[in-house]
C-alpha cells in the first residue's frame, strides 16, 4: 500500500462577533484573514489559508468541509484527529460541541458514522461487521483523567508492539446509536464541572478529548480506526510563553501540551525527518493518530473584536507556520 505522508490541514474560523457596539478588527474574504489594529496601522495584516469560514458560518459547512470527509478513513482502520485551536471566547467548545438546536463537530461525526455503518452493513455485497467505541478524557496539567470514570488518578500513555498508543485502565464504552452516546456524554461533561465558577479557567486550561475506536470485522481479519475530536485549552497561554525556553519552564501557567501541539504539527508539514512527539502527554497520546498516514485538522478558531486584538495576532502567526508549507 502506499504510504502518503499526510500533513495537518489548517482552516480558520472567525465567529461573530456577539455585541453590536464592540469595535471589530478582523474580516474575511475568500480565503483571506484581514486583521486591523485601529491604533497603529503598521499592523493591520494578511493571511491566507486554505479554507477560511467567516462569521456567516454554519456548524454543518464547517462539518461538511472539515470533518465529514475523513470519516471513511476511520471507517476503513485509518487514524483521524480533529483540532480546534484558538485563544478563550473565540469559539472552539462551539464548533465542537455546539449546542442542542445548533450542533457541533461532536454530535455530528457521532450521528454521520452511525448512518455510515448503517449503509455499509446493508450494502448488498457487505461482509464486515462494525462496532464503535467510545472514551473521554483530559489533560489538564499534563495529567490524563478519566472523565468516563474519574479516579484522580493522572493514566499511563503506552506504546504496544505495533507502535499503537494505548491509555491502559481508560473506560472504553461501546456505543450502538446517538442516544447511547448522549447518555453517556452528557453526566460525563459534568465531570469537568468541578466547581461551577472555576469551568471557565479549567476549560480554558485543559485539552477536552473525545476518543472513538471503530472496530471492522470479517472472519479472519480486523481493522481499528480511531478518531480523536479535541477541544484544545486556550492558546492565549501560548501567548503568555512565547518561544521562551526557559520560562516556558518556570511559570506554572504554561501549556505544555500546547506549545508542543505547535511543534509537532510544524514538524510534521514543513517534513522534518523527526516528530517530537514526547515531549508532552498530548502529542505522545496522538503520535499513532497525527502525521504519518493519519489525517488531521486543525480548526483554528478567532474572536472578531478588537480586545482580542493580541490574541488573533499570535493565533494567526501559529496557524501560517503551521500550515502546509
Ligand atoms: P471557547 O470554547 O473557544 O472559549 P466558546 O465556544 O465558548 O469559546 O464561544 C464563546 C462564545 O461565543 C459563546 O457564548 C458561544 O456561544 C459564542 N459563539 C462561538 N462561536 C459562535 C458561532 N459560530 N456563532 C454564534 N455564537 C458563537
Ligand atoms: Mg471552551
Amino acid at each position: 500500500m502506499e504510504k502518503k505522508q499526510c500533513k495537518v490541514k489548517v482552516v480558520i474560523r472567525v465567529r461573530p462577533p456577539l455585541v453590536s457596539t464592540e469595535k471589530i478588527s478582523v474580516s474575511t474574504k475568500d480565503n483571506h484573514v484581514q486583521i486591523f489594529n485601529h491604533r497603529n496601522i503598521n499592523e493591520n495584516l494578511q493571511y491566507e489559508f486554505s479554507a477560511v469560514y467567516g462569521s456567516e458560518s454554519t456548524q454543518q459547512q464547517i462539518f461538511n468541509d472539515c470533518v465529514k470527509p475523513l470519516l471513511p478513513k476511520a471507517l476503513s482502520g485509518q487514524n483521524v484527529s480533529i483540532f480546534a485551536y484558538g485563544p478563550t471566547g473565540a469559539g472552539k467548545t462551539h464548533t465542537m460541541l455546539g449546542t442542542p438546536l445548533n450542533p457541533g463537530v461532536i454530535p455530528r461525526v457521532i450521528n454521520e458514522l452511525f448512518a455510515e455503518i448503517d449503509r455499509l452493513e446493508n450494502s448488498e455485497d457487505n461482509e464486515w461487521e462494525y462496532s464503535v467505541s467510545f472514551s473521554y478524557l483530559e489533560i489538564y496539567q499534563e495529567k490524563v483523567q478519566d472523565l468516563l470514570e474519574p479516579s484522580g488518578s493522572d493514566l499511563p500513555i503506552r506504546e504496544d508492539a505495533e507502535k499503537n498508543i494505548l491509555v491502559p485502565g481508560l473506560a472504553k464504552k461501546q456505543i450502538h446509536n446517538f442516544d447511547e452516546f448522549k447518555n453517556i456524554f452528557g453526566p460525563a461533561s459534568n465531570n469537568r464541572t468541578v466547581a461551577a465558577t472555576k469551568l471557565n479557567e479549567h476549560s480554558s486550561r485543559s485539552h477536552s478529548i473525545v476518543q472513538l475506536t471503530v472496530v471492522k470485522k470479517k472472519p479472519c481479519r480486523i481493522l481499528h480506526g480511531k478518531i480523536y475530536l479535541i477541544d484544545l485549552a486556550g492558546s492565549e497561554d501560548n501567548r503568555r510563553t512565547g518561544n521562551q525556553g526557559i520560562r516556558l519552564k518556570e511559570s506554572g501557567a504554561i501549556n505544555k501540551s500546547l506549545f508542543s501541539l505547535g511543534e509537532v504539527v510544524d514538524a510534521i508539514n514543513n517534513g522534518l525527518p523527526r516528530i517530537p512527539y514526547r515531549n508532552s502527554k498530548l502529542t505522545r497520546l496522538l503520535q499513532d493518530s497525527i502525521g504519518g498516514t493519519c489525517h488531521s485538522v486543525m480548526i483554528t478558531n478567532l474572536a472578531p473584536e478588537e480586545r482580542y486584538y493580541y490574541d488573533t495576532y499570535c493565533t494567526l502567526n501559529f496557524a501560517t507556520k503551521s500550515k502546509k508549507v
